[in-house]
């Protein structure tokens, strides 16, 4: 390692490594409505929105933000479900919760006034090492890194890092190297330019390598074998999970019921739904499970609030047998939801308590679970 950084050094010595990078970034990067601005807050908002999203579809997401939460203090004082209703349709909403959390802190614990250190950042419910780092770099200058994926990508084929790069001893290992290559002046650009070239020149699958600017001490390139990089723990196979939706209409309106507070899509609001048995011998294909009237009101009732059972005309479809539709797939980072879904109509004139309808043509406002866009726009096209 040391050779390598030392031959790094040498071969970059009429011009270093970070100059070279600085140079290449000034002269291509983005102009990204992120990169005007100074103020933490905003470019806090930026890095959480960039996470696993891509830079054009942030974009308007980000104006549409700041637009209704300039500051850090409006973030805090607004309500959970307003900030998650301007992140609809972004999904992972629980990057939006954390930030709200966060923003709840900075008012509350810190009096509005928001860190000007990584360490300090670190503190931020929702802040974690990428995140403190882009923030303390770019908005105070602070020499420290910024490891994102691209960053991992860039510089495990910059040394050829041969271990997985998912692991604590990998982690250490980059960020101290990347401390030896780092700009002192600039380290705000420095970790973006980083970044820069993991998006546009060294991507994951067709890294334009002849465009480099650090291609000739390139590791990596110069063995021929870029794309051994980075290395991958071998990934744990996703659970495979069916789950029964259920979407209850009246007229031209839907029932949404809210998740809870914890765990998947907390805080979210779905349509009513219940998972099968995992691993059931349907749910790796596309094919709709065989459930009958019996076994699908008993799951009906564990989804659905009771006061729907007395409805004459559910009872009514349930006999006659619904029509299942589906399967509609979604994959979060541990398990795929294998959605199947059915509408049920209530009569007009039922009520529930705590009821929430929605019209459907509202529905795309309403912070629902990405998993459910597919159901959404198949419902704008059914007759009631
Ligand atoms: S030379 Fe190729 S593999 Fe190496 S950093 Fe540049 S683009 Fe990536």
């Amino acid at each position: 390692m040391d050779l390598l950084r030392d031959s790094l050094k040498d071969t970059a010595s009429e011009q270093s490594l970070s100059d070279r990078l600085l140079h290449w970034f000034s002269d291509v990067k983005r102009d990204l409505p992120w990169r005007k601005t100074g103020d933490p807050y905003a470019i806090w908002v930026s890095e959480v929105m960039l996470q696993q999203t891509q830079v054009k579809t942030v974009i308007p997401y980000y104006e549409r933000f700041l637009h209704s939460f300039p500051s850090v203090e409006q973030l805090a004082k607004a309500s959970l479900e307003d900030v998650l209703t301007i992140w609809s349709g972004l999904g992972y909403y629980s990057r939006a919760r954390r930030m709200w959390e966060g923003a709840n802190y900075i008012l509350q614990q810190l009096k509005g006034e928001f860190p000007r250190n990584y360490d300090a950042l670190l503190r931020i419910p929702g802040i974690g090492d990428y995140t403190a780092g882009a923030i303390a770099s770019i908005a105070f200058g602070q020499n420290v890194v910024a490891i994102d994926g691209n960053v991992k990508r860039v510089v495990s084929r910059l040394l050829a890092w041969s271990e997985p790069v998912e692991t604590a001893r990998s982690y250490r290992h980059l960020r101290d190297t990347l401390m030896t290559w780092q700009s002192a002046l600039q380290p705000g650009d420095f970790n973006q330019a980083l970044m820069e070239l993991g998006a546009l020149v060294c991507t994951p699958t067709k890294p334009a390598c002849l465009r480099c600017p650090l291609a000739d001490v390139c590791k990596g390139h110069l063995e021929g074998d870029f794309l051994r990089y980075p290395v991958k723990k071998p990934k744990a196979q996703r659970q495979v999970v069916t789950r029964l939706t259920f979407v209850l209409r009246k007229g031209n309106q839907v029932y949404l019921q809210k998740r809870s507070s914890r765990g998947l899509l907390a805080d979210l609001w779905e349509f009513p739904g219940v998972e099968l048995s995992q691993g059931d011998s349907h749910s790796l294909h596309d094919d709709l499970p065989l459930i009958d009237s019996e076994e699908s009101f008993d799951l009906f009732q564990k989804a659905v609030p009771q006061e729907v059972f007395f409805d004459n005309r559910v009872k009514d479809q349930f006999q006659r047998g619904l029509l299942w539709q589906g399967p509609v797939w979604y994959t979060f980072s541990h398990r795929r939801w294998k959605i199947i879904w059915t509408v049920v109509d209530l009569s007009e004139q039922y009520l529930l308590d705590k009821e929430r309808w929605v019209s459907i043509k509202d529905l795309r406002a309403i912070p629902l679970p990405v998993a459910f866009s597919a159901i959404i726009e198949q419902l704008y096209l059914l007759k009631t």
